[in-house]
């Protein structure tokens, strides 16, 4: 084809050329790329927008097909068979192509026919949409992302061994509770569910097992909830239970007793040798809102201390939280705290109440008390100091500090060379611990003790939980000289029989005996009988909590040789000990 001179142009040809070049010139200002072919796919024509994405002139161009153009443009995957789909839709189509470039394009190629043309020459056109697709890429990684999130959510919402909601997904489930309770009538109950020595199955076993038990005691227990109860681990061995829409509270304790029922049947783990039984128990403290105006950790705070209590008692393993129950509990965990700091700086005030002997009221020996103070320095009943220890698991703890202690300040004060001798007092659960007679013979002799000083006190209790262990450690301890004397004798089992088989050296009179011999004639010849026993059996005797001279009068009369009370001295800090005389003027205060 010529190009025709420009002088040689007609108005109209010179009209039409103008138009073309205001076409080709918006044509190419648009964004979209253009292309016009042939019935085969030959280009005849494309704007400059297909020259940019080419980065080729048109004139290089005309004549190649079209898909022959776009192949090495395409992302490998995406190349398509253009020739064929115009076949197939000669009406037109659309369809997306991804262009290699960096960053990436993402176009859509539409096409359609010119039906005004014989043959028919086709329009292609090609719409840059990256920004939409990758807008949808970037809401397909956000929504993967967002479940990413749940997910991570789901996870400190979750206990991972068990799959059951964990304290943060429970204290949510509480709140919606407590929240639709304000609107509703009815109680919520929480019950919180403690298994008993899990850390044995741990220890024992190994935490494989402990995970698999725990897992069968979430099924057991979910298989007795109903579908709107919401049970959670919150870490340990503790499971709680959120009950909503109950009528009465009573219904919760009914629940509580199925829960204990369908725990306790007897479970075996897999995989591990050996036919292993473990018969799983649980102890179950319940707390309830019937207003919706407590807190979740209020709840929690409460079914926690209930549990406390049920675990510490022998007659219930469910323990409805009550006011009463919840300020003794503050004052065993007081007296806890304050046993755990007297065990971590290892001192605790100990006192000494002396032994006399009844004939001329001179003092043989002290017996070591512990006067414990809580933190505030309120004093704490030794009695309730002991009982937490021995819940606690702190005894052994304990019991080694006070012997240590008032062995230090019997040896300070210069009193293990006056022939006088120190009584301590040892609990059922020392004396049944394996090594323990080894430790204390260990410790006097550190000290220089001499052995026979040393008077230990077992009540009859020790004897009994643990018959076999206390009297080989009784018998290790006797053999390593020192002395052993049956404490509060006459407040147990007390045989006569049995005085006659024990490993001890003597025996002390209870002080509820002492109190009454004087106003009850059978409880004077019990002592009297007593006496008389213990001399045939060589038994050394102490009467306990002597306060008035009568009953002093009424004890040495029928010959007991020792005695202990208020009468003589009440017990006194070890600083006290120095200035007191060697005879005890009986006081009467
Ligand atoms: P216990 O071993 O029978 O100690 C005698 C208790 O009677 C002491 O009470 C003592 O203060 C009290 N008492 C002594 N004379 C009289 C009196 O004339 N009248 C009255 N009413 N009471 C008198 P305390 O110190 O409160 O100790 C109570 C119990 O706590 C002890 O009874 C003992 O079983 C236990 N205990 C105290 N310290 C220890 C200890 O270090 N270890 C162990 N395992 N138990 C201890
Ligand atoms: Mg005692
Ligand atoms: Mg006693």
């Amino acid at each position: 084809m010529t190009n025709p001179q420009p002088g040689s142009e007609t108005p109209l040809v010179l009209e039409l050329r103008r138009q073309l070049a205001c076409l080709e010139l918006a044509l190419g200002q648009i964004n979209d790329a253009l292309v016009i072919t042939d019935a085969q796919g030959s280009l005849l024509w494309c704007n400059r927008r297909f020259e940019q994405l080419q980065q080729r002139p048109r004139l290089q161009m005309l004549g190649s097909t079209l898909e022959a153009l776009l192949r090495p443009q395409l992302a490998g995957a995406t190349v398509p068979d253009l020739n064929g789909l115009v076949r197939e839709r000669p009406q037109g189509g659309l369809i997306t192509l991804g262009w290699q470039r960096e960053p990436p394009l993402v176009l859509e190629l539409e096409w359609g026919p010119v039906q005004s043309e014989q043959p028919t020459p086709f329009v292609f056109s090609f719409h840059d949409v990256s920004d939409r697709e990758s807008l949808q890429v970037l809401q397909q990684q956000s929504s993967e992302l967002v479940d990413q999130q749940l997910a991570l959510a789901q996870q400190v919402v979750t206990c991972p061994v068990t799959g059951l909601p964990n304290r943060r997904g429970f204290a949510g489930a509480i709140q919606g509770a407590l929240q639709r309770l304000q609107q509703q009538s009815g109680w919520l109950a929480v019950l919180f569910c403690d298994l008993n020595r899990f850390k044995e199955v741990n220890d024992t076993f190994g935490h494989q097992v402990g995970d698999q038990l725990l897992i069968e005691l979430a099924r057991r227990m979910q298989l007795v909830t109903r579908a709107d109860d919401v049970l959670a681990r919150l870490g340990g061995d503790e499971f709680v239970l959120l009950c909503t829409g109950l009528d009465t509270p009573e219904q919760a304790i009914l629940l509580a007793e199925r829960l204990r029922e369908a725990v306790s049947r007897p479970w075996s783990p897999q995989g591990v040798n050996g036919a292993i039984v473990i018969q799983p128990e649980i102890s179950i403290g319940i707390s309830f809102s019937d207003q919706g105006v407590e807190t979740p950790d209020r709840l929690l705070h409460d079914a926690d201390l209930a549990m406390y209590e049920a675990k510490t008692r022998t007659d219930r393993q469910i323990v409805v939280y009550d006011e009463v129950i919840s300020s003794q509990l503050n004052r065993r965990i007081a007296i806890r705290r304050s046993l755990q700091n007297a065990l971590n700086t290892w001192a605790i005030p100990v006192h000494f109440q002396p032994w006399v002997c009844l004939h001329q009221a001179v003092v043989q020996g002290f017996e070591a008390l512990v006067r414990p103070l809580d933190l505030q320095g309120i004093p704490i009943a030794p009695a309730d100091l002991i009982a937490v220890a021995e819940s606690s698991g702190l005894m052994t703890s304990l019991g080694q500090l006070v012997l240590e202690q008032s062995l230090v300040a019997f040896k300070q004060l210069g009193l293990l060379s006056s022939g006088r001798c120190l009584a301590v007092n040892f609990s059922p659960q020392q004396l049944a611990r394996p090594g323990f007679a080894a430790d204390v013979i260990g410790l006097v002799e550190r000290l220089q003790v001499p052995p026979p000083m040393l008077c230990i006190e077992v009540t009859e209790t020790a004897l009994i939980e643990q018959p076999q262990r206390t009297r080989d450690a009784l018998a290790l301890l006797r053999e390593a000289g020192f002395r052993v004397y049956l404490d509060d004798f006459g407040t147990g089992y007390s045989s006569l029989n049995w005085l006659a088989e024990l490993p001890i050296d003597g025996l002390k009179i209870d002080r509820g005996f002492t109190a009454s011999m004087t106003v009850d004639r059978r409880r004077h010849t019990l002592i009297a009988a007593i006496l008389g026993l213990a001399r045939d059996l060589d038994l050394d005797v102490v009467a306990e909590g002597i306060e008035r001279p009568d009953q002093w009068d009424a004890l040495r009369s029928l010959g007991c040789p020792l005695g202990q009370g208020y009468l003589f001295s009440r017990p006194l800090p070890a600083q006290q000990l120095g200035q007191l005389p060697s005879v005890l003027l009986p006081t009467t205060d």
